[in-house]
């Protein structure tokens, strides 16, 4: 699996000449057909900036493990822990994914199987004695923290509590460009077959949860992507999470239209921006 790291590849895209731009897909069929899109007789507006009209100043850093997310149970006195965190630049991408193996491991003892294993028949009792258990406690209020409350809600009828230091706005999540893109997550030069399997899960079950948030209530869109390249070997490079996930892709060797570049690859991946 090929995986693109969204920092390398702003640095490769840069070397490359290489770039990336989307455009919502709704009532816009295909590029060629937009009125003016490329037409260099176009003009548009200026832009109005200036120092007076900044209205907040903010930094958000997107900071990774080289494993990759932690999703794995861990007992610490009589108490289960299920660990989700490290997502990266991937968090909102990933959240629907990452909750869903999350909770999967509150029933599923082998998924357990590796680090955590001491303990492993306490840590999951008999069927009869999960059922009982109903009230669920999770850390943090940002994007994983209430897509796992979410998912507990649905698979289990109890109560969830969610602790937090901070509330939205003040979270990282709040700041995210919410582009679906599972990329700048790990370093691939640092291999765990643990985490590929967990990874591609993630992101298919993760894309499956977004596509059904599609529409105006909920603010996820589908958005056309285009990537711009000089170099014909980057367009063959595997969609990060799998081509499967990206809908209506083609190639484009068409520089006239695309700024100059001779080789574009274009698909569609969503913009869940509705945290
Ligand atoms: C500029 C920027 C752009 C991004 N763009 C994208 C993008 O396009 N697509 C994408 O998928 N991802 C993107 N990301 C990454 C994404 O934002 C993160 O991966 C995601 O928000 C992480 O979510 P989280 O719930 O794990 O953490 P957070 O949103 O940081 O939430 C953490 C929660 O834990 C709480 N907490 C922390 N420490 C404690 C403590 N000690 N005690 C109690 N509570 C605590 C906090 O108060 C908060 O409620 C971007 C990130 C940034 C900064």
């Amino acid at each position: 699996m090929s995986q693109i790291n969204r920092r390398n590849f702003l640095n490769g895209a840069l070397a490359m000449g290489a770039l990336a731009v989307t455009r919502s897909t709704r009532a816009i069929p295909s590029l060629k057909t937009f009125p003016g899109s490329f037409n260099p007789e176009r003009h548009f507006s200026p832009v109005k900036v200036s120092r007076d009209r900044i209205i907040r100043e903010v930094v958000g850093l997107r900071p990774y493990r080289a494993e990759g997310f932690v999703v794995e149970a861990e007992r610490i006195g009589n108490k289960l822990f299920i660990h989700n965190y490290g997502h990266g630049g991937a968090g909102i991408t990933l959240s629907w994914g990452t909750a869903s193996l999350a909770v999967d491991l509150l029933s599923e003892p082998p998924a357990i199987a590796g680090g955590h294993s001491q303990g492993t028949q306490a840590l999951f009792p008999a069927r009869a004695q999960r059922a009982r258990v109903n009230h669920f406690a999770v850390l943090g209020c940002g994007v994983n923290g209430l897509s796992t409350a979410r998912t507990l809600q649905r698979r289990f009828s109890g109560t969830v509590t969610v602790y937090a230091k901070d509330l939205p706005p003040n979270t990282t999540s709040n700041i995210a460009g919410g582009f679906w893109s599972p990329t700048s997550l790990n370093d691939p030069q640092v291999p765990s077959i643990k985490f590929t399997e967990q990874f591609r899960q993630a992101c298919r079950i993760s894309n499956r949860a977004f596509q059904l948030l599609a529409g105006t209530e909920y603010g996820v869109r589908w958005i056309d992507t285009f990537e711009l390249y000089r170099n014909e070997a980057a367009i063959e490079r595997e969609l990060p999470g799998g081509n499967e996930l990206y809908p209506q892709q083609e190639i484009h060797r068409d520089p006239d239209n695309y700024f100059g570049f001779p080789y574009v690859k274009q698909f569609s991946t969503m913009l869940p921006n509705n945290y």
